[in-house]
């Protein structure tokens, strides 16, 4: 129930979205934080995957008319090349979303470049009150693409990786239609580049349901020795977030510096990668915050390689600074 396995005749939905956002310090007659983004347009490549290749079947393309942020947004204007009369051309978003939703069909994956885009439409479904479950699994496509170009752990955008592939780039990037179709682009090569039992086996393991939680936070109380803080949340680490029960040990528990990693599972609901640091407060005092998620590919590798730095170096971990990772950095926008 984690993951999904591929097989002849799976289809993808490759898709982007852009989204117009709110200006800073202007007065909204709601949270803007339950609406950080509100989308402006939709657009979705489906494919049908067999025997290792990837055959599109159809595209959609559709501009939203925003109804509270009405006013592009200098940063999405420069992005996008959008104007003000654009958005008033689009359907409402309900109306758009059933269209990608008829166009998605009853059983497919949805795919995209980085996971902001399945976060952003939920947000959307939520705030005007749709219902907000995606009911499918989502496939970032951003590390695998890493992975299989050499360039693990790094976050490349939608136009290095076509560079990578020398995809011919004949529309702009930034519209949410030729973002999609670039990115179906990639996937593709993704596959006729490699070998497909290589792909199948990473794409098997990494898709995610974006209806389910995926991450868990537990922060420890204090204590005047940083070793002490660990205890205060490991108890927390060792049981499953959602069924309550014991974690096998698929990497066991190891400190680098000042974070502990681990690798378990849980029979009903998969692995899960944990990560804890320790952490300083102001008043000087020591405590520790743990994260639990449901592990992907990005996320194995990242256990792994820590682990054999620690069998080499302990927990001291290597003495020059090793390539840092991107997950290290994206940890403080964890909700
Ligand atoms: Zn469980």
């Amino acid at each position: 129930m984690l993951s999904r396995k591929i097989e002849d005749k799976t289809v993808f939905i490759v898709f982007d979205m852009e989204w117009n956002q709110p200006f800073p310090g202007r007065d909204y007659k709601f949270d803007v934080s339950s609406l950080s983004g509100e989308i402006i347009e939709i657009g979705a490549v489906k494919y049908v995957y067999d025997s290792g290749i990837l055959t599109e079947k159809g595209i959609f393309s559709c501009d939203v008319r925003p109804c509270k942020y009405t006013t592009l947004h200098y940063h999405v204007k420069k992005v996008t090349h959008k104007t003000n009369d654009d958005l008033k051309t689009g359907i409402p978003f309900e109306e758009a979303y059933k269209k990608f939703r008829a166009f998605c069909g009853d059983d497919f994956i949805l795919a995209g470049w980085g996971n902001s885009d399945p976060d952003m439409l939920k947000m959307n479904l939520k705030f005007f009150d749709m219902d907000d479950k995606l009911n499918c699994f989502f496939l970032d496509i951003q590390p695998i693409f890493s992975m299989f170009a050499g360039e693990r752990g790094k976050q490349r955008s939608v136009e290095f990786a076509v560079d990578h592939y020398g995809i011919p780039k004949n529309d702009s990037f930034h519209s949410a239609t030729s973002d999609a179709r670039y990115t179906g682009e990639i996937f593709k090569r993704i596959f006729d580049c490699n070998k497909t039992s290589e792909v199948l086996s990473v794409i098997s393991s990494s898709s995610i349901d974006p209806d389910l939680k995926r991450e868990y936070v537990n922060v420890g109380s204090e204590t005047e020795n940083p070793l002490d803080s660990l205890t205060m949340t490991e108890g927390w680490t060792k049981m499953c977030p959602i069924c309550s029960s014991t974690f096998r040990e698929e990497i066991s528990r190891f400190r680098i510096r000042k974070s502990v990693y681990a690798l378990y599972a849980c029979d009903e609901h998969g692995e899960f990668f944990s990560r804890t640091r320790i952490k300083k407060n102001k008043s000087g005092k020591y405590y520790a915050a743990s994260v639990l998620r449901f592990a992907t590919q990005t996320d194995y590798y990242l256990v792994a390689a820590k682990r054999e730095e620690y069998e080499r170096f302990g927990s001291k971990g290597a003495p020059a600074p090793i390539e840092e990772n991107t997950e290290e950095t994206q940890e403080v926008k964890t909700p």
